[in-house]
């Protein structure tokens, strides 16, 4: 197992286990992810025989960064992970701190037509210290700190429930990361169970759902998990989970020229979310090569936009960082594979 995937409880019980004093965790935590060392014996003030304890049993090995393509208020990477995959990671540099989009598996099941990231199935879900990594690596090479990170790269990041929570439970931890639960925002398409088990998972973490569309039929032409987790069921476990966390739900919404953009749309989306403790994020498309589908006009942007102001509803057009360096989804992976 690796020390980057292994939670202080864990470490804790390791430290037990061996008959060594459990605040020895809290060491550890800060020379990896505060001091940032590269191997543990460079933990001076830890024992000997427990470095030696932990460098055999817990290696360190991470990610590798091998391409960084630099914006305006934008960084995007590539990753090579240890069986030759990639993967990508986009920092953003907001008023309000770094923020990193970070993925969560390897290709995706989830076959959206509109995502770069879906045109290459699942190969593998993304250990736990894949993800912990991507902010690390990251964070070394610049020099700063990293305040928020959302879930948003490639990937489901449900239907890699097991390793994310524990990615949240170790970036959120005083002692380590640091970041705190509400500054992580995990995305996913709809994956109804999950969202039921997540509502009791103890942590303030904020929800996005990719929407979409707001009439079924167009939802399942864009996202075939609407087909198994149609809109009326979703919609029931989103009221549940508001209910039980008390917490604020985002809704993003992809505006698709011609096909999801139109006045009965909007319409009915804010039928759709009426009384719902939410707010909505519209995303200009970025288009990409392989894909046809073009974003929708600015003018049917603002209309879009006012219709569901008009109606109450809490609407943002979210601000573009990636156009111009292909940071939609998925691109960069694509690019280096050639897929
Ligand atoms: N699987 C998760 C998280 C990854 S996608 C989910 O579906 O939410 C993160 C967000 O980026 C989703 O809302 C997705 O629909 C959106 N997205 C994908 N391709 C895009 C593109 N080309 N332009 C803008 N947003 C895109």
């Amino acid at each position: 197992m690796n020390l980057y995937g292994v939670s202080k409880k864990e470490l804790e019980k390791y430290l037990k286990e061996k008959k060594y004093p459990i605040y020895y965790a809290k060491e550890i935590y800060q020379w990896i992810y505060q001091k940032k060392i590269d191997s543990i014996f460079s933990a001076s003030n830890l024992p000997n025989s427990l470095r030696k304890d932990l460098e055999q049993d817990f290696p360190m090995t991470s990610l590798e960064i091998i391409k960084e393509q630099k914006g305006k208020d934008v960084s995007k990477y590539l990753f090579r992970l240890s069986d030759k995959e990639h993967i990508e990671a986009v920092l953003m540099r907001h008023d309000y701190g770094l923020s990193l989009c970070i993925s969560s598996q390897v290709g995706c099941n989830m076959g959206c037509c509109f995502c770069e990231s879906g045109r290459r199935k699942k190969v593998r879900n993304l250990e736990t210290y894949e993800m912990v990594c991507q902010i690390l690596e990251i964070e070394k090479r610049i020099g700063k700190r990293i305040s928020h990170v959302v879930m948003m790269g490639i990937g489901e990041p449900f239907d890699n429930y097991e390793n994310v929570v524990k990615f949240i439970e170790i970036v959120n931890e005083d002692s380590g990361m640091n970041i705190g639960a509400r500054h992580l925002t995990i995305s996913t398409c709809g994956i109804v169970p999950k969202i039921y088990e997540f509502m009791n998972f103890p942590y303030q973490v904020n929800l996005a759902v990719s929407l979409h569309a707001s009439f079924d039929e167009k939802r399942k032409e864009l996202m075939p998990i609407a087909k198994v987790y149609p809109l009326k069921e979703l919609m029931t476990a989103l009221k549940k989970y508001v209910e039980k966390t008390n917490r604020r739900l985002t809704f993003e919404y992809i505006l698709l020229d011609g096909i999801n953009d139109q006045e009965e749309d909007a319409r009915n989306l804010a039928h759709l979310l009426k009384g719902i403790n939410c707010y909505v994020n519209l995303i200009p498309y970025n288009e990409t090569t392989h894909l046809q589908y073009k974003r929708s006009k600015p003018l049917t942007i603002a209309k879009f936009y006012d219709i569901l102001k008009k109606s109450n509803i809490c609407v943002t057009i979210r601000r573009e960082f990636g156009g111009t360096i292909s940071a939609a989804c998925g691109q960069l992976r694509s690019e280096k594979e050639e897929l």
